[in-house]
């Protein structure tokens, strides 16, 4: 089902118009109205003038996540605080946080993009949204609530934590929309196996998982261990939230809502836009935003965009789900190297779980990873022996697919800590 069919299908030469059109406007409005916009496009010598189509994109200044540090908590308001009706904010864990302040027509992008992202999974007025996502500072649970309301589903506003009081509620209010982060939907799949729940009880259908990146690997164990579909899709904070991008049926990248949300791919090293195909860092600008709108923010999160049509019907280019991000990616004796990629080989091999730990140390100037994993519980042995022999042919797999030398701990079943929002999948124990 497409939510809006008018600028979901747009051709895109209208689209680029339209892309052309909206930063044009967006540009005059943050050059008249926020002066660190203003000077960071006067040291580049650009005014308003000079954007005449979405290719002089390229001519405009890089926001980066140490510029939003700085810009902390308001100055990239470009209107009146009067104007603003809602503030959401990043944890901050690694830092000040990042803002996003919205006004009421914002908040309209926001549940516009989140109706299109919750339609890519069929969401109609007949579902009942289980939306598991945090409600408060963290947007995740309140993008998806707009974006529900807007279709006319019914929202099960449950938010994070107690799990079995979650599964007690899905059952029972017959949730058929899942949402919260991939790792979480695995915490309740298995939560449910312990209580003896039989989960053809529930009416789940389709789950929209994000705040992390995760694997196709992950994705099968989802789909099986729930019986369900299970959709990538992927925002941030600093662009509005949730909503930004999701994956339709076809489940081969997310499309870009790229009417509001402009994205580009460039050399995180050189700052270069890279054609379709390569993969970089994703830069977003926020074609139609009010209230603190981003230029040419850099997301550390690597990917690749895609053009080649899809078989849903929409024209948005698709970006390709999350590699990683810059600040994850381990840089293992020389090999880079991210999460998700060493997910993807842990989950090939025959019984080993979903659960795993990646603890980073420097010995001698030199980086060690050691993977700590869980098996189940048929396989799992306590004889040392056969525990050294799995070890060594996980090792050996992870060489084979990465060429990265990694130590391969077993460690015994539901033994790795299970999270309740983003899974902490590295332990970086460098003094760096
Ligand atoms: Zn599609």
């Amino acid at each position: 089902m497409i939510w809006n069919r008018q600028y979901e299908t747009l051709g895109r030469e209208e689209l680029a118009r339209l892309q052309g059109e909206r930063l044009g406007e967006l540009v005059t409005r943050l050059y008249a109205r926020v002066p660190f916009y203003r000077r960071r496009m006067e040291e580049r010598g650009v005014r308003p003038a000079d954007i005449t189509g979405i290719a002089d994109i390229a001519k405009l200044p890089f926001l980066t996540k140490d510029d939003m540090r700085e810009v902390y908590p308001l100055q990239l308001l470009a209107v009146d605080m009067d104007d603003i009706v809602e503030v959401h904010t990043s944890s901050g864990t690694t830092g000040k946080p990042v803002v996003d302040a919205y006004t009421s027509k914002d908040i309209g992008i926001w549940a516009e993009s989140m109706a299109r992202t919750l339609a890519m999974g069929d969401t109609s007025r007949a579902d009942v949204v289980h939306n598991a996502y945090g409600y408060g500072l963290f947007t995740g649970g309140l993008g998806v609530h707009y974006g529900a309301r807007l279709i006319g589903a019914a929202v099960i506003p449950i938010s994070g934590g107690n799990t079995a009081r979650q599964l007690a509620i899905l059952k029972d209010f017959r949730g058929t929309v899942l949402t919260c982060t991939p790792s979480y939907s695995l915490h309740m799949a298995e939560a449910a196996r312990e209580q003896g729940m039989d989960l053809s009880q529930l009416s789940l259908r389709v789950g929209l998982f994000g705040a992390e990146p995760w694997s196709e690997g992950l994705r099968r164990e989802i789909e099986s261990k729930l019986r369900i579909k299970a959709l990538d899709i992927y925002g941030l904070t600093e662009v509005i939230g949730p909503g930004v991008a999701s994956e339709c049926e076809a489940q081969d990248g997310l499309h870009v809502c790229e009417d509001l949300f402009y994205p580009e791919v460039i050399d995180p090293a050189t700052g270069q836009v890279l054609p379709d195909g390569a993969k970089g860092e994703l830069v977003l600008t926020t074609l139609t935003k009010e209230g603190t709108p981003m230029l040419r923010y850099r997301t550390r999160d690597i990917t690749y965009l895609q053009r080649s049509p899809c078989r849903c019907g929409r024209t948005a280019v698709r970006m390709h789900r999350l590699l990683g991000r810059t600040d994850d990616m381990l840089i293992i004796r020389g090999v880079n190297v991210f999460p998700s990629q060493i997910e993807e080989v842990l989950l090939r091999i025959d019984g080993v779980e979903p659960h795993y730990q990646l603890v980073v140390e420097r010995e001698g100037g030199l980086d060690s990873l050691e993977v700590q994993v869980e098996m189940n519980e048929r396989l799992f042995s306590d004889e040392i022996k056969v525990l050294e022999r799995s070890e060594r042919s996980i090792a050996e797999a992870l060489f084979a697919a990465l060429n990265i030398q990694t130590r391969v701990k077993l460690v015994e079943p539901k033994s790795i800590p299970r999270s309740e929002g983003k899974a902490k999948r590295v332990i970086d124990k460098r003094q760096l």
